[in-house]
């Protein structure tokens, strides 16, 4: 029987993450995948190819609407399956990646489906069917989420699609239904509807993005609105029915009420992820869930077994890859005898539409509701100098920091390239930055980071171009 000190379940971004590092800190490691290729979600059917497609169809719609406007005469036409070729490139480039580290890192590679026969042991099935068991001192549980799904509304990723057939549909649909307006909805409905679908979205709270700071809900609403997207909020889809060529769905007031038929060619489901547990054993192993269904953990990643640990999205918090990752790391590093830790205050969280939402830290409403007194600096896009000459002038930049200490306590963002700027946001948060050490830090001219510094500024009431 093969040995190892460590066994992650899960090629993710969690869980390749965490396999690297452990072995970078000496530890005998195999991962086990059940999927063909590695990289989990995130690279095969998540975060990779999605920002595939809003990239080429966000260069589409700007060589159609925005050249003309700086000298540049195209007349561009849609070639959906080179688009989704390049997406499938770009995929298959970011699973070799991990491949090629796995074997750097000399990790054994384990295909197949694992299952937790008994702390410390992992039997794996191959396609074969055939079983082998391996044995560690510790395993990871980085297993992932898989979609939430509506009842009575069966995805057959054709007509009625999740987030993994929205990413490969054979051609345009004239009519995309989407069904929950948070960040997958509204990334994917944005590739679609630049690609020339019409976008209706239905979102049973009263606002899109949940979650999210008020006043960047409201404006990013707005703005898709602006780009065509229809939005019905409040509202719920209860059945889709399939019978004819056209689907039809039933759309009602959230809290009931006289039914709508909306007709469309796609529905798309996207109202969620669920932790992805089946089939690994867990009540017979006694590791116990939280009343979500999520592995329960303590601080440092420990499951209610001991040597049996989870990280990612099959846990508690936000489920982000980079959180998955960052976990990844600290709990190889807890292995190794180190104090592997994450930051859960700064972690940031992205919309790759366009404008790019990007925020980390605290938004009004969580400040206010925990009573905590703050400060707002506010700068607009339409008043820096990159943005005007670039015509990408929608959004603003808010930063939200201890009225008594200065202490950057928020930072939203809804501009161009707003998920390369919050990086700075982040950074300053780790380091306990305060607005005025954003505002004192010089910023190269002209970038639209500028904003930044400006809105920062703007904490003091003094920020210079407004
Ligand atoms: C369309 C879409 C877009 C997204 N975009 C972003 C984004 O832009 N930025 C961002 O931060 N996040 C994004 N996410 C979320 C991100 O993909 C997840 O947060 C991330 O993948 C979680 O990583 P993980 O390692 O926990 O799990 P996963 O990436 O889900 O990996 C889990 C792996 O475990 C394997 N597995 C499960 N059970 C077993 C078993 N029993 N045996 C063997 N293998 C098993 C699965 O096959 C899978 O490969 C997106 C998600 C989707 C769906």
């Amino acid at each position: 029987m093969a040995s190892y000190d460590l066994i992650v379940i899960g090629s993710g971004p969690g869980g390749y993450v965490c396999a690297i590092r452990a072995a970078q800190l000496g530890l005998k490691t195999a991962v086990v995948e059940k999927r063909a290729t590695f990289g989990g979600t995130c690279l095969n059917i998540g975060c990779i190819p999605s920002k595939a497609l809003l990239h080429a169809s966000e260069l589409y719609e700007e060589a159609g609407h925005t050249f003309s406007k700086m000298g540049i005469g195209v007349a561009p036409k849609l070639d959906l399956k080179g688009m989704m070729a390049f997406k499938d490139r770009g995929v298959d480039g970011n699973v070799k990646g991990v491949d090629f580290l796995l074997k750097k890192n000399k990790i054994d590679a384990v295909r197949g489906t694992a299952r937790i026969a008994a702390p410390g042991q992992v039997e794996v099935t191959g396609e074969d069917g055939k079983v082998q068991t391996l044995e560690a001192r510790s395993i990871v549980i980085a297993t992932g989420s898989d979609v939430a799904r509506l009842k009575g509304i069966e995805i057959d990723e054709q007509r009625i699609v999740s987030s993994t057939g929205a990413l490969s549909l054979p051609q345009v649909p004239k009519h995309l239904l989407v069904v929950g307006a948070g960040v997958i909805g509204l990334e994917l409905g944005s590739v679609w509807r630049r690609l020339g679908a019409q976008v209706t979205v239905v979102e049973f709270l009263d606002g899109v993005l949940p979650g999210m700071d008020g006043e960047v809900r409201r404006q990013a609403q707005r703005l898709f609105e602006k780009q065509g997207m229809t939005f019905k909020l409040s509202s719920k889809v209860t059945a889709v029915d399939t019978s004819g060529k056209r689907l039809k769905a039933s759309v009602e007031p959230a809290k009931g009420g006289t039914p709508e038929t909306i007709e469309a060619d796609v529905v798309l489901v996207s109202i969620g992820r669920v932790p992805y547990t089946d089939g690994l054993g867990l009540k017979e192993a006694g590791v116990a869930l939280d009343e979500r269904g999520r592995v329960a953990v303590d601080s440092h990643y420990a499951t209610s077994v001991p040597g049996i640990w989870a990280i990612g999205d099959v846990i508690a918090g936000p489920m982000l890859a980079h959180k998955a990752e960052d976990e990844g790391v600290a709990v190889a590093e807890i292995l190794a005898g180190q104090a592997g830790h994450v930051n859960y205050d700064a972690i940031p969280n992205v919309v790759y539409t366009y404008p790019e939402i990007a925020v980390v830290g605290k938004s009004e409403e969580e400040l206010k509701s925990a009573g905590i007194a703050y400060n707002v600096g506010k700068f607009p896009m339409t008043a820096n100098g990159r943005a005007k000459v670039n015509m990408t002038t929608e959004g603003f930049v808010k930063i939200l920091a201890d009225a008594t200490t200065d202490r950057v306590l928020g930072v939203h963002l809804v501009c161009a390239d707003a998920g390369n700027m919050i990086a700075e946001a982040v950074l300053a948060m780790e380091f306990g930055a305060s607005a005025e050490d954003i505002a004192r830090t010089c910023h190269a001219h002209p970038t639209l980071p500028e904003a930044v510094k400006e809105a920062a500024m703007a904490v003091a009431k003094r920020a210079i171009h407004m």
